[in-house]
């Protein structure tokens, strides 16, 4: 149950809980900024020119309006059944359609009547939080040259950021075993108005500037996995990590160093029989590797091309099969430079949630509360793999180690189905680790002079 005269959030797992004051919500009424801000969204569609005073520069507050208003639309037009124009298809439930994958589950209609199985489904599907852009919030300021440039809505470029909270969104919902329509106390956590919010889009962009991106910028599915990292560090959820694999191979060293809370390599030192810069590691090592016992919980991130530009068909299956693999938690994916949250499929074509409706932030408690609803999407949609972007990331949730095994079991078992896309190893090879030096190789910073042949 939800208690207003609460102080802290109580999302709980074991011994330890998140603590946020959530009654710290952004003034709206005294930030000037964000008052001029959300004036600009519902009368102005012309940018505006301040000047800050204390910081001696000048501020542009861009107007989202007309961003705001075409994306929503745009979105409108899309919910319509017929979408020719935006290349949609409508979840199929009719007798004889093929099943339905979401997250590993199956909805398939066979001895079940349709409108069973699609009710099913669709109660499935309201349950995952939906993010989607927002308007009306503190502005990000983006300092240009001698300007400052500040955005109280991160529509048209924010998707990724979305995607990626949807995908947190999901690991935390298995990770508190809160898979239920109240999802409150998670969705305070992204608040843009909540100061202590510590996976809303401010914070997201602090660690954005880190990773190179400032507000405005459009994040790449692997770029957003480094911010989500970078999150789950900063402000740690209780008894859950995260890792990166950027070579797609999952090493177990790494995983388990993280997962069990213990140096590696002082945990393998001094033996005389493993010879690492051969790659080759000894039976009694490779022992103690597996023996390390887990304390926490891990959101194991991949991003990978499957192809060049959107999917290349002969990965179309193996798409499917790491949409089935009962560890997921869904995909950043998407079209070019237009990021969705892939969660399923249906026969070739993609099942997601889309970020591209710009709603209005919640200022209070209570504004949450009465606007739970726009966390939650009716609408489901399926874009064909053909016309989806190659870039993607896959996040895999492992309560333990056991679930770890059986992920890597499936892993072993369907190398066919797989391709070599992804793998488990248990050591890092030397080349991969941080003291090996890298040859004197030219390499270019600009993706445009890459020669493909
Ligand atoms: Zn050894």
């Amino acid at each position: 149950m939800i208690d207003n005269n609460q102080s802290t959030i109580e999302l709980s797992i074991e011994d330890s809980i998140i603590e946020i004051n959530n009654n710290n919500y952004e003034e709206t009424k005294t930030h000037d900024l964000q008052m001029l801000s959300s004036q600009i969204f519902r009368n102005d569609p012309k940018d505006i020119s301040l000047y800050d005073s204390e910081k001696e520069i000048p501020i542009t507050i861009r107007s989202d309006w007309f961003s705001n208003f075409s994306t929503n639309v745009r979105y409108q037009i899309s919910e319509v059944p017929i979408m020719p124009i935006f290349g949609y298809e409508k979840v199929d439930f009719s007798i004889g359609s093929s099943p339905v994958i979401m997250l590993a589950k199956k909805y398939q209609i066979k001895d079940e009547l349709p409108e069973n199985v699609q009710y099913k489904f669709s109660q499935d599907f309201r349950k995952l939080i939906w993010v989607t852009y927002r308007y009306g919030y503190k502005p990000l300021e983006r300092i240009e040259g001698e300007n400052i440039i500040a955005y109280s809505s991160d529509t048209g470029w924010g998707c990724t950021v979305r995607v990626g909270q949807m995908l947190l969104m999901r690991t935390l919902q298995l990770h508190f075993y809160t898979e239920s329509y109240e999802c409150y106390q998670l969705l305070q956590l992204i608040q843009e108005n909540l100061l202590d919010a510590p996976y809303s889009i401010q914070q997201i962009a602090a660690v954005g500037t880190e990773l190179g991106k400032k507000p405005g910028d459009w994040y790449s599915p692997s770029t957003m996995c480094h911010a989500i990292d970078k999150l789950l560090t900063l402000h740690p959820i209780p008894k859950l990590k995260s890792k990166i694999f950027m070579e797609t191979i999952i090493y177990k060293d790494q995983l388990y160093s993280v997962a069990g809370d213990v140096d590696i390599d002082d945990f393998l030192s001094n033996c005389v029989l493993c010879k690492k810069s051969e790659g080759y590691y000894c039976e009694k090592c490779r022992e103690k590797l597996n023996s390390i016992e887990w304390n926490k919980s891990m959101l194991v991130m991949i991003p990978l091309m499957l192809g060049l530009g959107s999917i290349h068909q002969e990965y179309y299956e193996t798409l499917k099969f790491f949409l089935n693999i009962p560890q997921t938690v869904g995909i950043i994916g998407g079209k070019p430079k237009s990021a969705l949250y892939i969660v399923g499929y249906q026969n070739d074509s993609l099942l997601f949630l889309d970020p591209h409706l710009a709603q209005q932030a919640c200022t209070s408690d209570q504004d949450l509360l009465n606007k739970i609803e726009t966390y939650h999407c009716s609408s489901y949609k399926l874009i064909p793999m053909s016309s989806a972007e190659s870039s993607i990331s896959l996040g895999y949730y492992f309560r333990n180690k056991e679930s770890f095994l059986e992920f890597e079991r499936i892993i072993s078992e369907n190398r066919d189905a797989i391709k070599g896309l992804i793998g488990v190893q248990e050591f890092t090879p030397q080349y991969c680790t941080e003291d090996f030096e890298v040859p004197d190789i030219k390499t270019s910073d600009s993706d445009e002079e890459y020669v493909v042949l």
